[in-house]
């Protein structure tokens, strides 16, 4: 494949819509052989040639996560099980688990994906790639591994957890590049500090994939600031191969979706609507270049926008901005919609808090109520009484005006809240219990 400016990502816009279009065709012929769509396709009677424009899409139903469990497990293959040749699952964030079939070429074409990606933010051969990321049925591991290794780095397969050794792998080999989840960054920062290493000056580290959940844009500085890097937003879902379905340019402002690969919508999440550039709502997703398991329209559930502005770095390809949570894991308080990373972003712009929160909704005497536990750096830990009381004081209001709701705080000393190597999970809903 080409390079540079010539390359796919600058492609212009009527050229792209044009393979957007043949291979959006293409997919409903491959798909018509899966049962799913096949039954589908019959009972709307809907053919390829119904597509003329990418607009044309709004002519075909929208799949769900319910539609992929209750087709679970071969319900939407569209090619025999002889020729496929992986599986992933989702790690079952959300419930039951999916399960996504590659055929060879499929492994072949997200590996290009993320090969794309990597090379979009500098990374190429002589960079060492360690992958932090679990690997086995969940794709982060895997998928990006395949890609890193198109992208010519030198890869190590390190996978989540077991912090000792991540450290003493980042030492030996000296790594430039991770990839890695938001709060497991957070997590091994605290341990480094606990053994006295200054991430900045005796590490390698240059690049950062933080991925697999949201985060603030707060959290990413402290992350570049604590290791002395450039981090950049990675996002992608199981359903659609896994990550670098979204993936941010040098200019760090909105991730690039391949739309070579993937059809963009943004949908109002109650009516199905498409919205209007710019305009926030839940992010639909058609796989155009995949033979073992297309998906068409499926729904997400996560929220975001779609940038109306072409990009400055050149490239046509459309951008998003970053997930700002999915739509299940919104809670409403007091008849007002709230995200976890509206929290965290409060609290990440909070020069006391340390790294670790969690919020926990109650409801007490029919009234719901939202108590934030928050982690403190210790030597505000030290100080008097009077000073912690102003801290939480000062937490309680900033919410309040940001967010329309009072939170009650909770400040605690660092290390108090459980931590993960993986994927958190920020809020405990006790309604629900
Ligand atoms: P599960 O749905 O079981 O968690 P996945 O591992 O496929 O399984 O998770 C994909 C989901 O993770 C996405 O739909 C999104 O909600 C979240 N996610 C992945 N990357 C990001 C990111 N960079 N920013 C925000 N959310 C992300
Ligand atoms: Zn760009």
């Amino acid at each position: 494949m080409e390079e540079g400016k010539n390359s796919i990502e600058f492609i212009r816009r009527e050229e792209l819509e044009k393979i957007q279009v043949n291979r959006l065709k293409k997919t409903i012929e491959r798909a018509n052989n899966s049962p799913f769509y096949k039954n589908i396709f019959k009972k709307e009677g809907i053919h390829p040639e119904d597509i003329r424009c990418t607009d044309d899409i709004r002519k075909l139903p929208f799949t769900t996560r319910e539609d992929l469990r209750e087709n679970f497990p071969f319900g939407f293959i569209a090619l025999p099980l002889n020729k496929i040749v992986r599986v992933h699952t989702s790690t079952g964030t959300t419930g039951k688990p999916k399960a996504i079939f590659f055929s060879k070429r499929d492994v072949d074409e997200a590996a290009g994906l993320i090969a794309r990606c990597m090379r979009m933010t500098g990374a190429g051969p002589g960079d060492v790639f360690q992958n932090m990321m679990s690997y086995g049925l969940f794709t982060g591991g895997l998928v990006f591994h395949y890609g890193a290794e198109k992208a010519g780095v030198l890869v190590i397969p390190a996978g989540a957890g077991n912090t000792e050794k991540q450290i003493e792998l980042m030492r030996d080999f000296k790594t430039t590049i991770v990839h890695i989840t938001p709060s497991y960054a957070l997590y091994l920062a605290d341990i480094l500090e606990e053994k006295g290493i200054d991430p900045e000056e005796e590490l390698n580290l240059r690049i950062v994939y933080l991925g697999a959940e949201p985060y603030s844009q707060k959290t990413r500085e402290k992350i570049e600031k604590i290791y002395g890097v450039n981090a950049f937003n990675c996002y992608g879902l199981s359903e659609m191969n896994g990550p670098g379905v979204g993936f941010e340019c040098p200019l760090k402002d909105g991730l690039h979706i391949w739309e070579d690969n993937f059809i963009l919508e943004v949908v109002d999440p109650l009516t199905g609507e498409p919205l209007p550039d710019g305009k926030e709502g839940e992010l639909v997703l058609t796989t155009i270049n995949r033979e073992a398991m297309p998906i068409i329209r499926y729904r997400t559930g996560d929220i975001t926008f779609i940038y109306p502005q072409v990009c400055g770095c050149g490239r046509t390809h459309r951008k998003i901005s970053p997930i700002k949570g999915r739509t299940d894991d919104m809670f409403i308080i007091k008849g007002v919609n709230v995200f976890p990373s509206e929290v965290e972003r409060v609290l990440m712009d909070t020069p006391e808090v340390a790294r670790n929160y969690q919020i926990v909704i109650e409801r007490e005497r029919s009234l719901d109520i939202m108590r934030i536990r928050v982690e403190i750096k210790k030597r505000f830990f030290d100080g008097s009484l009077e000073h912690l009381k102003e801290l939480q004081e000062k937490i309680k209001s900033k919410v309040k005006s940001e967010l329309m709701v009072t939170p009650r705080v909770e400040l605690l000393e660092p290390g108090t809240l459980p931590r993960t190597t993986g994927k958190s999970k920020r809020v405990i809903d006790k309604r629900r219990l």
